[in-house]
């Protein structure tokens, strides 16, 4: 006899063994039709970001991450995956941004140092004329991560960069083209790759908030399979105790994901099921404010700012 937790847990690992984790049906469809040569390509920067967003990318599984850099979209370029350096990556990035290299998705991991430009350089240009170049000539950006979409940790309360997410950056330049957030500190792969794939062989996602509805369309708490100890008032009292974690700071009830459905690790786990709260790194108020810390050892330690 198994419970509902050890089936969820069960029934991801299998789905990831078998190459179906969890791909939604207009992308799988996609996928199928996949011409590579046909699609526009994707340009990748990193602004003020820890990396950690393209660490996350390259853990895809299902399909895998040399599947969907290769076969299933068209990478240009990104500074951790692209064998070219130096003057010819900087050539070819402005070959792109001037709208020479043909039709192109911009993609922005990381905040912007508003107040700081020479807080991140390129090259020889700050990271905001990258930004500006794209935001004429490419077809739509994706801001990857918390970071990118929200503002997350360098846009943390006292930051002295004045960092603001891509995403607000190019709100308020009064940008119009698609421009689409898939928040999480990292994202899960499937949310980006999957998204991508979407935007360069169907078009625009649906979105919530900015955000493709496929994988944000509902909160974590409302698919947790701990919901039912919320509900009956069974709540941890302190770190791996069971029951709801909610009385430890979960952010489950804030966060859109779908983090319940999805897991992480090719199928095998994700925060709630090992114990730990949702620290809510998908949502807007990741990371912002110096007396919210992400975990609190018992229920008594401040819980909400
Ligand atoms: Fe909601 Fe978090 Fe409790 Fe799950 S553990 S029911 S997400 S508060």
């Amino acid at each position: 006899m198994i419970d509902r937790r050890q089936f969820l847990k069960l029934a991801a690992s299998l789905s990831a063994a078998f190459g179906v984790a969890n791909l939604p049906e207009p992308v799988a469809a996609a996928l199928k039709k996949i011409d590579p040569a046909s699609v526009p390509k994707l340009v990748y920067l990193q602004g003020l970001s820890c990396t950690g967003c393209s660490v996350s990318l390259l853990q895809a599984k299902s399909p895998s991450a040399a599947t969907m850099i290769t076969d299933y979209s068209q990478l240009a370029f990104h500074a951790d995956l692209s064998a070219i350096s130096g003057k010819k990556a900087l050539d070819l990035i402005k070959k792109f941004l001037s709208g020479e290299a043909g039709p192109y998705f911009f993609a922005v991991e990381g905040a912007v140092p508003a107040t700081m430009p020479e807080a991140c350089v390129i090259g020889d240009h700050p990271f905001s004329w990258y930004l500006d170049q794209a935001g004429a000539s490419a077809a739509g950006v994706v801001t990857v991560g918390t970071c990118a979409s929200h503002g997350g940790i360098p846009a943390a309360e006292g930051n002295p960069t004045g960092a603001i997410s891509a995403r607000d950056y190019y709100t308020h330049k009064g940008f119009a083209k698609p421009l689409i957030a898939i928040p999480g500190c990292p994202p899960h792969p499937d949310w980006v790759w999957q998204t991508v794939v979407h935007l360069v062989k169907i078009g625009l996602p649906e979105l919530v908030d900015g955000a493709p509805k496929l994988f944000f369309g509902r909160k974590i708490h409302d698919g947790c399979p701990r919901y039912h100890d919320f509900q009956q008032e069974i709540f941890a009292k302190k770190l791996g105790d069971p029951g709801c974690l909610f009385k430890l700071g979960c952010l489950g009830p804030d966060t859109a994901a779908d983090c319940p459905s999805r897991w992480w690790n090719g199928g095998q786990t994700w925060c709630i099921d090992t114990n730990a709260p949702c620290i809510g790194c998908a949502s807007p108020i990741f990371a912002r404010k110096k007396n919210f810390p992400f975990y609190r050892l018992t229920e008594h330690q401040k819980v909400r700012g």
